[in-house]
């Protein structure tokens, strides 16, 4: 285990308790001071797609930095910033037509509930306020975002949040919440059914967007749309003329195999997509909203009466941008998205092959979930075994309480003893948490 620190300034984030200290960075690994290493089996958060010390990315930052830091959007534009968003474009197949980049989930969640606001109130529509969402959704900490989610820890102590104007209806969780027998298409009706009564209760004029995360990631744990879902969320949204915002800040840019989670189910292009975390690959700090042309082009239009009522200081910030683009040319020059799908199904086979008190493993490429199965004299497992697994040197996610349940999404750079690794310790930590709870 790494060494500790304490007694230092940091209000990190429990006062009470000790953290080991990151010093270093080597491939897949996180190196601390006393010479030990954590295998970062979930990426921190979905985050370091690519491995650590990526020489061209560092390149691409340093030379930023060196010809210019900063420029501020309210009066500039920077050449990183427009080349990564001609490569974002290009690369959706002109699903989008404009991009901002902002510099967390959070707030590129929060500037997609706001820009989908003004987009309604420059279309002469400004009683479209609701915004439907999905209960253990998570969509980030700020007011708007933690709105939008549902995690109950997350949300508890800051009810009321801003409740009017978000209305949450079931997850889909086809593999837990369908019925015995009950066919998906059945089921997936049965949801698309809670959403058509809600828009009925609400009044069909008054909902803004449906917002939801295309794979359900930090709180339930890489849990796919059912088959057809997403396209019947279209269907709704164009009949009552709403907005569909994906999220996917946590299981997109490659994490499933595919550029964007949508396009491994169906190919449903959302009004408005929110991406982040694998964006810079934890390099920089950056996120973008993607922009289809309906709401772009109404902007637009309503300008310069009504320009977007937002901003942010470091939005489109050049390091950030040149950082970005340099991550996400390197993962199609490396091909690394085939390393996802390769790396994913071994991951997801040794798993299922090796993991003791399994009730599932689920997901695609490399954001895949284990849950554990929950029989009477066993209380939550994955608490213990994540908090094991990293006394072991392996970092993995731990999802909500909600369901007994960890995420794996390691780097897309992981190479196959890497897995065996990080399932061979997953593995001897749940076993080492099932002995020491004399359970069988
Ligand atoms: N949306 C989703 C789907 C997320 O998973 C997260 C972070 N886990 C966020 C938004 C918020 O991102 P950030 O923590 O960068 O603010």
């Amino acid at each position: 285990m790494s060494q500790t620190v304490t007694q230092t300034g940091i209000f990190h984030r429990s006062l009470n308790k000790n953290y080991g200290l990151a010093s270093g960075g080597d491939g897949v690994y996180l190196l601390h001071p006393d010479g030990s290493r954590t295998l970062d089996g979930s990426s921190g958060a979905a985050v370091s797609c690519l491995r650590h010390g990526h020489r061209a990315v560092i390149d691409a930052i340093v030379q930023q930095a060196q010809s210019m830091a900063f420029a501020h959007t309210s009066f500039f534009s920077s050449d990183p910033a427009e080349k990564l968003a001609s490569f974002l474009i290009k690369q959706s197949d002109n699903a989008f037509t404009k991009v901002m980049f902002l510099s967390s989930g959070s707030e590129a969640v929060e500037s997609a509930i706001k820009l989908a606001r003004q987009f309604f109130v420059a279309k002469g529509e400004p009683q479209r306020v609701n915004f439907l969402c999905r209960k253990y959704g998570y969509h980030g900490n700020t007011l708007g975002a933690l709105s939008a989610g549902w995690n109950p820890q997350r949300r508890q102590t800051f009810e009321p949040l801003l409740s009017p104007a978000f209305h949450h209806v079931s997850p889909c969780f086809y593999s837990r919440d369908g019925g015995a027998g009950e066919p998906e298409e059945q089921y997936m009706s049965r949801l698309i059914e809670e959403y058509e009564e809600l828009f009925q209760t609400l009044g069909t004029s008054s909902v803004a967007a449906i917002l939801i995360e295309t794979v359900g990631g930090a709180t339930l744990g890489a849990v796919p749309p059912a088959k057809g879902y997403l396209q019947r969320l279209r269907s709704l949204c164009d009949k009552y003329g709403a907005l569909l915002i994906l999220d996917e800040v946590m299981c997109g840019m490659g994490r499933m195999g595919t550029v964007h989670a949508w396009q491994s189910y169906g190919n449903t292009i959302p009004d408005l997509q929110t991406i982040g975390k694998g964006l810079g690959a934890g390099y920089q700090p950056i996120s973008a909203i993607l922009v289809g042309a309906k709401v772009h082009k109404t902007l637009q239009a309503s300008e310069p009466g009504l320009p977007f009522v937002s901003g942010h200081t470091y939005q489109g910030h050049s390091i950030g941008c040149a950082a970005a683009l340099a991550t996400q040319q390197t993962i199609m020059k490396d091909n690394l998205l085939a390393n996802v799908m390769a790396m994913g199904d071994l991951l997801s086979a040794e798993l299922r092959k090796q993991v003791p008190l399994l009730k599932e493993v689920r997901g695609r490429g490399l954001f895949q979930a284990v849950e554990f199965a929950t029989l009477p004299h066993i209380k939550s497992l994955a608490g213990d075994v994540s908090r094991t697994s990293l006394a072991n040197g392996l970092a993995i996610y731990l999802c909500s309480s909600a369901v007994d349940c960890v995420l794996f999404a390691p780097p897309f750079t992981i190479r196959e003893r890497e897995v065996y690794e990080m399932v061979d310790i997953f593995v001897r930590s749940t076993k080492q948490v099932i002995e020491q709870r004399g359970l069988k």
